[in-house]
């Protein structure tokens, strides 16, 4: 489906994603669901054109696409909707380019940079042990020791970290500070006390495989910080404002999915000699569901307009967000309501769709929390 109010190169990327998809990832789909795990060769594949997943947002210089977020946007959604746990794929590159971008030295962007525009996997540590929400609550801690930093700590839900190359990592040099003692890291696949604790088994969004991680004196020379000591959190919380967009629009694409699922069994279901979808209970239903996810891209698109002009748009990404986030919930409920007794049935798409988006929603920050920053942004405070 090609979006009217996109340029013709936009609808052409959107095009191109969406049939590299059909061909490559559609096949393997409930091989990934039902084993949790992205196949060696597929994740090979999604790292090399025509999808270039880690290198959307690298600049050319380093050898990546230099997309505008936008362009990320339009293929998050595609991602989206053909294989849900390939938006966090993605989006994971997208927080490393950023942080690079923003804090990096040149020697820093040139040395990661380089590697994710070649096909490095990233993980992204902030998330600690204390509530998630509050990561100023912080308790992994970095302690200088000559010319390295030692990382001790507990992180929860780190996605793709048993396949990671490059580990960021979010820690504070002083815990008395609250937010301004936190710096950032990047550590280096191999490197000793990098442990997986604990596969966190999720009800959907198979393949994205979250785990829990023990951090035991992991020594990072005191070069690969990232920004200065203190300037971790307001750089985590400035590529959130980025990357949230992206994820938004990875909802829109798999809430597109369940919503194609729904109309297509609501043409074709005969109740009584009728369709269902001649029902206005039914109809409405989906025509509601439809509204929210045609609302919620046109608040994520904004937002990624704003963002390629702009850091100022925390009020339009903390919107888009949340809104994006509801109108998927809405969406895989509605679809699942419509196919009545086959809404369960593992053999339709809607149940995968409804586990995809309950495991989903709370990533990068939860609903409530995106209304707690769009809350101070209108009210001040
Ligand atoms: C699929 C997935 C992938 C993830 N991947 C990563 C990753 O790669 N790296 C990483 O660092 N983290 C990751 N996370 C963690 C994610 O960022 C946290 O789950 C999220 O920030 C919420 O933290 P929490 O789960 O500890 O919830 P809590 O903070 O314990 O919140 C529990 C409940 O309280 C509510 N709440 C909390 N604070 C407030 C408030 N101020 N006002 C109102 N309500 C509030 C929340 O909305 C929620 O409903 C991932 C999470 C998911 C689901």
């Amino acid at each position: 489906m090609a979006w009217t109010f996109y340029t013709d190169e936009q609808k052409q990327l959107a095009e191109r994603y969406r049939l590299a998809a059909r061909e490559h990832i559609a096949p393997r789909v409930r091989e990934v669901d039902e084993n949790d795990r992205l196949p060696q060769n597929l994740l090979e594949r999604l790292v090399k054109p025509p999808f270039s997943l880690t290198a959307l947002s690298v600049p050319k210089k380093f050898g990546g696409l230099e997309m505008s977020k936008v362009d990320v946007c339009i293929v998050a959604e595609e991602m989206g909707y053909a294989l849900p746990c390939l938006v966090p794929f993605l989006e994971i590159a997208q927080l490393y380019t950023h942080v690079l971008k923003y804090a990096g030295t040149e020697n820093q962007q040139k040395r990661f940079l380089e590697k994710l525009a070649t096909g490095a996997k990233g993980c992204y540590a902030l998330t600690d042990e204390g509530p998630g929400s509050d990561p100023t609550a912080m308790k992994t801690t970095a302690k200088r020791d000559g010319d390295f930093f030692v990382l001790r700590g507990k992180k929860r839900l780190i996605t793709f970290a048993d396949i990671a190359d490059l580990f960021a990592i979010f820690a504070t040099e002083d815990p008395s500070l609250g937010a301004d003692g936190i710096s950032a890291f990047i550590v280096e696949k191999g490197t000793p006390g990098l442990n997986l604790a604990y596969h966190c088994k999720a009800l959907g969004l198979m393949g994205h495989r979250a785990w829990d991680m023990d951090i035991e004196d992991v020594r990072v020379p005191v070069e690969n910080r990232i920004g200065e000591r203190g300037d971790g959190l307001r750089l985590a919380f400035k590529v959130l404002n980025k990357t949230r967009i992206s994820l938004s629009f990875g909802y829109v694409g798999l809430a597109r999915a369940a919503i194609e699922k729904a109309v297509e069994f609501a043409r074709t279901r005969v109740v009584q000699g009728r369709p269902i979808s001649e029902h206005q209970a039914i109809s409405f239903a989906i025509a509601d569901a439809a509204i929210k996810v045609e609302a919620a891209r046109l608040l994520a698109y904004r937002a990624a307009v704003l963002s390629d002009k702009t850091d100022r748009h925390r009020k339009e990404t903390s919107m888009a967000k949340a809104y994006a986030a509801e109108a998927l919930i809405d969406a895989v409920n509605v679809e699942n309501r419509v196919l009545g007794g086959y809404g369960g049935d593992g053999r339709y798409d809607a149940e995968r769709h409804l586990r995809d988006a309950y495991s989903w929603i709370s990533a990068q920050g939860t609903i409530e929390v995106q209304k707690v920053i769009a809350g101070r942004e209108i009210l001040g405070g």
